[in-house]
């Protein structure tokens, strides 16, 4: 807070920790790039609240989280190494951003000046961090071509650090991904309406933000569309993905017909899959944008093709 603003073209003092931080923590909500990297919009609310409180340019703040990044040659060793650390563990980050927060707090610094930007309140970081359903063996197979490339055009290159660090960037792009996703749908399931935020229950294993169109076979900026996705809970997500249930491109819900067979002969089918449990339509909030037609045709066209009984209903 001592600290006075450096004029422009003056060398900037060196970030302290916790600036470092809260700059990773502004990458996690930034909007993913088809390319896979990691910018801070300098344009976004957050970004210009904290470059004012740390008297930087908000260009400031994106440079340092480019070189957390560390494929930027300005990047320090270990920053590369933080980045490292905080993508590949689970909980550090989360405990971190808590200790910040209340740091700020317990120094007078209120929701004005250091604002709750990650929804920790809210439990939603760990329900975006829960919610990406992209395994890492998948998002390590997507960077394998990237680092051999790398490999082969630059002479001293640190493959095991190289590799980790993108395999960081991957994971964070998935959860801006997951981020969007399940705000837009409200942080509820799309099909029945389950919500963990409701009842504030700390479990963030209940809702998954999947792709339309898998992102196995979705091209880089397909994977990171938040219209390619859907909140769900864990049960009627494995349900899309394995074409029991689809939607036409009104939001409308269609049960598979051996869905349909087995929510009238049995009634624990029925309770997850009944006219009690699904919604008519996908819910979404007022405003909501809805699935993009171009996944939702996608998703139809493969239905009969995973599973042939869809060919006995009349589409
Ligand atoms: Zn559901």
């Amino acid at each position: 807070m001592a600290r006075s603003a450096v004029p422009s073209g003056g060398r900037q003092v060196d970030f302290l920790p916790i600036e470092t931080l809260i700059c990773y923590g502004l990458g996690l909500v930034a909007r993913p790039t088809p390319s896979g990297t990691v910018n801070i919009q300098t344009s976004a609310r957050d970004v210009l609240r904290f470059a004012s409180l740390f008297r930087r340019t908000p260009k400031s703040l994106a440079a340092k989280l480019s070189n957390l990044d560390g494929r930027r040659p300005h990047g320090a060793k270990f920053e590369q190494q933080l980045w490292i650390e905080l993508t590949t563990t689970r909980d550090t980050f989360p405990a971190l951003y808590e200790t910040v927060l209340a740091s700020a707090r317990s120094v007078g610094l209120g929701h004005e000046d250091v604002p709750d930007f990650l929804g920790h309140a809210e439990h939603a970081l760990d329900i975006v961090f829960d919610a990406v359903s992209v395994n890492d063996s998948a998002l390590f197979k997507s960077i394998e071509p990237e680092v051999r490339r790398l490999a082969e055009s630059v002479a001293d290159i640190d493959v095991a650090s190289t590799e980790r660090a993108m395999m960081g960037t991957a994971r964070v792009g998935q959860q801006q991904f997951a981020r969007r996703v399940l705000t837009s749908a409200g942080y509820h399931c799309v099909f029945c309406g389950l919500s963990t935020r409701a009842q504030n229950l700390p479990s963030s294993r209940m809702l998954v933000a999947s792709h339309i169109k898998p992102w196995s076979e979705s091209s880089g900026r397909e994977r990171v569309d938040p219209l390619n996705g859907l909140a769900a809970c864990p049960t009627h997500d494995a349900a899309f993905e394995s074409h029991l249930l689809t939607i036409d491109s009104s939001r409308v819900i269609i049960r598979s017909p051996s869905l349909e067979r087995a929510v009238a002969t049995d009634s624990v089918w029925a309770q997850f899959f009944g006219e009690n449990a699904l919604s008519p339509e996908l819910i979404l909030p007022e405003g909501a944008s809805a699935p993009g037609l171009g996944y939702v045709d996608w998703h139809r066209a493969r239905l009969v093709v995973e599973l042939p009984d869809w060919t006995r209903r009349k589409r």
